[in-house]
């Protein structure tokens, strides 16, 4: 057998890593397996634009033509049960065994489930995948009250998505803020007053306890404070798991995520992890990371099709990331873990202003909120390891742009 990479997920990143390897001059084959049945498609929308409008062939990632110009063997509906690394072979859940001189895992993460009473009953859903999306929307005409149990992003988004079909719309947050893991606190409180805003109602610090059921589905949440809400739909919301089992199995080092080195290499050789599904030790944050974003999906897609094919450049992208929530736009450049201090520029009652976080004088990130141009300045500041002073950023963004393209910062 002459050389064959095979990919494991079909998401933004697989999709991404096949492509990229044929760009980068990779002349052996590729094999791109999936284990859903739809063409490897746009993520985001799902909870966004998808729900509103039923275009389907707009999410497509690329025309299937790609895959068969570029000689990328698409396997769709195939789920892969093993995967040996000794003798370099795969197993499909049909029984077939496939070679692989170098093998990338990009098999992403699926939704946490709690274990609460009613957990399964009919109308409790979760949201990861055009299929699941598709039956949400299938059910969609005869709802009046949805719950959407957490308020992460993916809550958030569903919350707003809800109240703009007309649905009356609950969310709670077992957490004091929504959003808590992932912007400033200014940010999670003006989230919170946009959805009330929307008309949805929103409760912080509460944990749900169960659902209740009649005529065979689901009919409330039941909430440890004693509260029952209504519902004939609950969006479970409470993040995600990595896939790592295939790797765990396989003997492949796990920590959060399959553990990889800035090439995206696995503790096992010729074995790669990506996306959602990958750990590693991220180059400005200073520790271990997993991050759920298109743009790390994406980029660690690039990185790994330049290892395998022989031009390894260390993973040093810029973490960003976005979510629409009804009338605003988030945009969230670097990761803000260790942040000890925050300067805001605009005013959150104008619903468009940034969040800079340093660590002492030291940019890390940037929240912005309608604010797309701080967005794409932050990108490029936190590319170049710059930091501005609070006199910088007061100067507003032509400034800090001007500054950026000076290089007139000293490196943090
Ligand atoms: P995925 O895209 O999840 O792809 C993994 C694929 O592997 C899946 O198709 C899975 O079924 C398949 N797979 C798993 N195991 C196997 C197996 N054993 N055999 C075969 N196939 C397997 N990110 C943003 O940056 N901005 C957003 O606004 C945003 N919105 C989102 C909204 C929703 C509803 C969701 C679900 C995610 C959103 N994300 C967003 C996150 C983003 O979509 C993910 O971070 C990204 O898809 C990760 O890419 P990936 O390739 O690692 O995994």
């Amino acid at each position: 057998m002459g050389e064959r990479c095979i990919i494991v997920g079909a998401g933004h990143g697989g999709s991404q890593a096949a492509v990229s390897l044929r760009q980068e001059g990779y002349a052996g084959e590729i094999v791109l397996i999936s284990d859903e049945t739809d063409i490897p498609y746009h993520k985001p929308p799902l909870s966004k634009a998808y729900l509103k409008s039923p275009d389907a062939d707009g999410l497509v990632l690329r025309p299937e033509s790609v895959y068969r110009d570029d000689s990328i063997d698409l396997l769709l509906g195939a789920r892969v049960d093993a995967i040996r690394v000794d003798d370099r072979k795969l197993a499909l859940g049909d029984g077939r065994e496939i070679e692989w001189t170098d093998l990338v895992l990009a098999t992403g993460a699926r939704a946490r489930i709690p274990d609460l009473p009613g957990v399964g009953l009919d109308g409790v859903v979760t949201l990861r995948s055009m299929a699941d999306a598709r039956h949400i929307r299938n059910m969609m005409p005869g709802i009046h009250d949805v719950v959407i149990v957490g308020g992460g992003f993916i809550g958030m988004e569903m919350a707003h998505s809800c109240s703009m079909l007309g649905k009356k719309v609950t969310l709670i947050e077992a957490a004091p803020r929504v959003l808590g893991r992932s912007v400033a606190e200014v940010v999670s409180v003006h989230a919170k007053a946009r959805c009330r805003v929307a008309g949805i109602d929103i409760f912080t610090g509460i944990q749900v306890a169960g659902f209740e059921e009649e005529g065979g589905r689901v009919a409330a949440v039941r909430t440890a404070d004693g509260q029952r809400f209504e519902a004939d739909m609950v969006v479970l919301g409470i993040g995600a798991v990595p896939n790592v089992e295939l790797a765990i199995e396989a003997g492949l080092a796990v920590d959060n995520g399959i553990v990889v080195d800035a090439h995206m290499r696995s503790s096992a050789p010729h074995i790669y992890a990506i996306g959602d599904c990958a750990s590693y030790d991220h180059h400005h944050a200073g520790r271990r990371v997993r991050l759920e974003s298109v743009q790390n999906a994406t980029d660690q897609a690039r990185h790994v099709a330049r290892s395998i094919a022989g031009r390894p450049n260390p993973y040093r992208e810029v973490a960003w990331f976005w979510s629409d929530q009804g009338d605003m736009k988030l945009q969230t450049a670097g990761l803000s873990f260790d942040a000890d201090r925050h300067f805001i520029s605009g005013n959150p009652e104008d619903n468009a202003f940034s969040v800079y976080h340093f660590q002492g004088t030291r940019l890390l990130a940037v929240d912005s909120i309608n604010r797309p141009a701080d967005h794409m300045i932050a990108r490029r500041l936190l590319a170049a390891g710059m930091s501005p002073t609070e006199a910088d950023i007061a100067a507003g963004p032509q400034h800090l742009k001007q500054l950026a393209s000076e290089k007139g910062m000293a490196p943090a």
